[in-house]
């Protein structure tokens, strides 16, 4: 097995913070992407993976024309092959938006899009070729991957949802980074939803879904399982000994703070 590579990090931007993620239709969240990309050139990172979130460019699109729900028929099929080409265009424009701003701040972003080269079976990766992120990653490029819409080779599925946090965990299980950020418009998990519940606490370890009293999704729509999705993903990096944190991208100075290192309030997923 491949060795910690101590000096990479992957960085997961949630789509709870650099779009208006309860908008129906697609919002950018300028403030804070202009200064999440400041934050992110400011901590100097020698080797990065930055995947980010949808958000409101993708779920409303995916949701709308059912995409990874079983194909009923051609003509749903039909449908289904537009809506998933909408998804995607809409979905490289917050892309194409999110690397313009890094490389405002002379980060050398480069756009690597799932769906052109990632294939699922049933929802989950079955291949992925990373070489070319680890080229980039090599010469210090900053490749950026996101959610996406993806060919999938379940015959009743064809076309699936991608979410951002399945490719942290392919990315994390297969890449062996030293650290793994998500940043969230949350502090970390919470034993509720702190949205709803106003005397939530914060959890600074969760070791297993046990550990929550209660886990709903994301309150907006999100069709890869908003925070639970999230959670699952990264119990499961979990239990083979690789750590996560969640911390708050929403607060400005933190997400830098974590990048280089310090200790920051979040949640730490781990054994
Ligand atoms: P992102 O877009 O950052 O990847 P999501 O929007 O999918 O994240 O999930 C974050 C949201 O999950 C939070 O805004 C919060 O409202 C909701 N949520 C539900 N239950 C919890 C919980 N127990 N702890 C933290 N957040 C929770």
């Amino acid at each position: 097995m491949k060795g910690v590579d101590y000096q990479m990090i992957i960085l997961k931007l949630g789509g709870s913070v650099i779009t208006r993620k309860e908008s129906a239709f697609p919002i950018i969240n300028s403030k804070n992407l202009d200064r999440i990309c400041r934050e992110i050139s400011e901590a100097k990172p020698v080797k990065m993976v930055i995947i980010h979130g949808a958000g409101s460019f993708g779920h409303p699109y995916a949701k709308k024309y059912e995409i990874g729900q079983e194909i009923k028929n051609q003509e749903d099929f039909q449908k289904k092959k537009l809506g998933y080409s909408l998804t995607h265009n809409s979905v490289k424009e917050l892309n194409i938006r999110v690397c313009q701003y890094l490389l405002n701040y002379g980060v050398p972003a480069i756009a690597l899009p799932p769906s052109s080269f990632i294939l699922t079976r049933n929802k989950r990766i079955e291949s992925a070729d990373l070489s070319m992120i680890e080229n980039y990653l090599e010469m210090g490029w900053v490749p950026v991957l996101h959610g996406d819409v993806v060919l999938d080779m379940d015959e009743n599925i064809k076309m699936a949802v991608l979410s951002g946090d399945q490719l942290v965990k392919h990315l994390a299980e297969k890449l062996h980074p030293g650290r793994i950020i998500l940043g969230s418009d949350v502090d970390g998990i919470y034993n509720r939803d702190p949205k709803t519940d106003p005397q939530a606490q914060l959890l600074p370890l969760v070791k297993s879904l046990e550990d929550l009293e209660s886990l709903q999704g994301a309150r907006t729509v999100d069709v890869t399982g908003g925070m639970t999705g999230k959670l699952r993903e990264l119990l499961e990096l979990a239990k083979m000994g690789i750590e996560s944190k969640i911390i708050n991208a929403d607060q400005p100075g933190l997400l830098k703070k974590s990048l280089n290192g310090e200790k920051v309030k979040g949640t730490i997923i781990s054994q």
